[in-house]
C-alpha cells in the first residue's frame, strides 16, 4: 500500500448523482492506481436536511457503481468530539475567538462593507474583545490580516487569495455544531487524507481550508479541482438535463461499468480511447490526464458508451438481469437457458437493459397472448401469402433440422420452388412471431423461438385472418 489516502464524503441530503459518482470515482480511482486507501464519510451534520434513507440510498449507489471503500463510512454526526478539541485547542492558542454580534449586526456590516466597494464580510468586531461562551455565541477563526493564503491545484494550478477578502469565518455555531470547513479539514487531517479531489464549486472554501491546517497544525493535503459538470446547454447539470440519481440510472438499465466509463470520460482523458473497461482504468488512471475546461453531458454519449458495454458482455452475464426485468413486467417463469439465447439476438440492438426487456417480450409471451394490430395483419396477409404460409407451415412441421441454417435452406428451396422472393414472405412472417415490424433476424429468431412457437404463432394469425 502506497501512502496515498482519498476520500469521499457526501452529504447525505439527496440521492447520490452524476457528479457526486465522478467525484466518487475520480478519488477511487487515484487511490486504487496507486494501491492507496480510499475513505468514504458521511457528511451529516446539517441535522436537518441529513436522513437515514438518503445514506442506504448513496451507499446503495456505491456499492452498485463498484466504488469500494477501505475505511468508513463514518459519520460526522458520531466525531462531534474531535471537532470540539479542535475549536478548543484554537481557542486556548488564541487562533480562535468568541463572537457575540447577532446574526443581524454581521448582515449589517456585509453589507457595510459592500457599500464601500469591499467583499461583504464580517468586521472582525469581537476579535480581541476577549469574550468567553455564552449564549448565541459563535466561535470564529482569528485569520490572518494581510498577506496571502496560497495553495497549488492538482489541475488548476497555483491559486491566491489576498487575505483581506477574507474573513474571520465561523467555526462553531451558536448552536456548538461544527461548520462544514472546520470539520472536514478536523477529519481529513485526523484520516490522514493526502489527496482532495472535488468539483469546483468547493475551491472558494479552500483557501479557508487552507488557513485552518495552517492554524491547526497539520500537513496541508493535494488539492485537485475538477471543472463542473454542464448541461449541453452550458448550465449546471440539472433534472432537466436528465442528470439522475445513479440508482435511476440502473433502473433504466445502465451498466455501473458502462456509467463507470462515460463518467471518467467527463473530465479525464488518455488519449482518444472511449472504451474503458473498469481494470483498463484503475491501470490507466493518472492525475495529469485531467481536464481543465468545462464538462458537457451527453446523454446521447452515455447511451452510446452502455450499448458497447452491453455488447461486449457474455450472454450468460445478461441472462440472469433480463430474466428479472421480464418479472418486473409480469412475466415470470422465464427459463434461464432460453434467456441465454434470445440475449446475443438483441445485444446489438439495445442501448439499454430495459430496452433488452423490451424487445424480448415477445419472444417469452405466451402465444396467445401475443398482439397483433389487425390492420397491419390485414394489409401484410394477403390472400396469396396466406396460401403460401399455409403450405410453409405444413414443410415448417416436418423440417427435421429447425436451425437456422436448416430453416434457411427450407425456405430457400420453397422460394425458389414457387418463384418468389425472400422479401415477400419474410415481413409477414415477421410479424405473425413478433407482432412488429422490426425484430432480430428472421432464421435466428425462429430458431431460438422454437418449432413449437413457430407454428402456433403462424397457425394463430392464419386463423384470426380466416376468422
Ligand atoms: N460534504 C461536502 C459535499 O458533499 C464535501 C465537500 C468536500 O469534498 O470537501 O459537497
Amino acid at each position: 500500500m502506497s501512502n496515498i489516502v482519498t476520500r469521499f464524503p457526501p452529504s447525505p441530503t439527496g440521492h447520490l448523482h452524476i457528479g457526486g459518482a465522478r467525484t466518487a470515482l475520480f478519488n477511487w480511482l487515484y487511490a486504487r492506481c496507486n494501491q492507496g486507501k480510499f475513505i468514504l464519510r458521511i457528511e451529516d451534520t446539517d441535522t436537518e436536511r441529513s436522513t437515514r434513507e438518503m445514506t442506504d440510498s448513496i451507499l446503495e449507489a456505491m456499492d452498485w457503481l463498484g466504488l469500494d471503500w477501505d475505511e468508513g463510512p463514518y459519520f460526522q454526526s458520531e466525531r462531534l468530539a474531535f471537532y470540539q478539541e479542535q475549536i478548543e485547542a484554537l481557542l486556548e492558542s488564541g487562533l480562535a475567538y468568541y463572537c457575540g454580534c447577532t446574526p443581524e449586526e454581521v448582515e449589517a456590516m456585509r453589507k457595510e462593507a459592500w457599500e464601500k466597494g469591499e467583499k461583504p464580510k464580517y468586521n472582525g468586531r469581537c476579535r480581541d474583545l476577549g469574550l468567553g461562551p455564552g449564549p448565541g455565541r459563535v466561535v470564529r477563526l482569528k485569520a490572518p490580516l494581510d498577506g496571502q493564503t496560497v495553495f497549488q491545484d492538482l489541475i488548476k494550478g497555483i491559486n491566491a487569495v489576498d487575505n483581506r477578502e477574507l474573513d474571520d469565518f465561523i467555526l462553531r455555531r451558536a448552536d456548538n455544531t461544527p461548520t462544514y470547513n472546520l470539520a472536514v479539514v478536523v477529519d481529513d487531517a485526523l484520516m490522514g487524507v493526502t489527496c482532495i479531489l472535488r468539483g469546483d464549486d468547493h475551491i472558494s472554501n479552500t483557501p479557508k481550508q487552507v488557513m485552518l491546517y495552517q492554524a491547526l497544525g497539520f500537513a496541508l493535503p493535494d488539492f485537485g479541482h475538477v471543472p463542473m459538470i454542464l448541461g449541453p446547454d452550458k448550465k449546471r447539470l440539472s433534472k432537466r438535463h436528465g442528470a439522475m440519481s445513479v440508482l435511476e440510472y440502473r433502473e433504466q438499465g445502465y451498466l455501473p461499468e458502462a456509467l463507470i466509463n462515460y463518467l471518467v470520460r467527463l473530465g479525464w482523458s488518455h488519449g482518444d480511447q472511449e472504451l474503458f473497461s473498469r481494470e483498463e482504468l484503475v491501470d490507466k488512471f493518472s492525475l495529469k490526464n485531467l481536464g481543465k475546461s468545462a464538462c458537457i453531458f451527453n446523454p446521447e454519449k452515455l447511451d452510446w458508451v452502455n450499448s458497447q458495454h452491453i455488447k461486449s458482455k457474455q450472454p450468460a452475464e445478461l441472462a440472469g438481469p433480463l430474466v428479472l426485468r421480464l418479472q418486473n413486467r409480469g412475466l415470470s417463469g422465464l427459463d434461464r437457458g432460453y434467456a441465454e439465447k434470445i440475449v446475443p439476438l438483441l445485444q446489438p440492438r439495445v442501448k439499454t437493459l430495459e430496452q433488452l426487456a423490451e424487445q424480448a417480450v415477445f419472444f417469452v409471451l405466451p402465444d396467445q397472448d401475443l398482439n397483433y394490430d389487425r390492420e397491419m395483419l390485414e394489409t401484410c396477409f394477403t390472400p396469396e401469402i396466406k396460401g403460401y404460409l399455409q403450405e410453409l407451415l405444413a414443410e415448417l412441421n416436418g423440417l427435421e433440422d429447425f436451425s437456422r441454417g436448416g430453416l434457411e435452406q427450407l425456405l430457400g428451396e420453397f422460394l425458389k420452388e414457387k418463384g418468389i422472393k425472400f422479401k415477400l414472405l419474410a415481413q409477414p412472417i415477421r410479424i405473425a412471431l413478433s407482432g412488429k415490424k422490426a425484430s432480430p433476424g428472421l432464421f435466428e429468431t425462429m430458431e431460438v423461438l422454437g418449432r413449437e412457437r413457430v407454428l402456433n404463432r403462424l397457425g394463430r394469425v392464419l386463423e384470426m385472418l380466416d376468422a
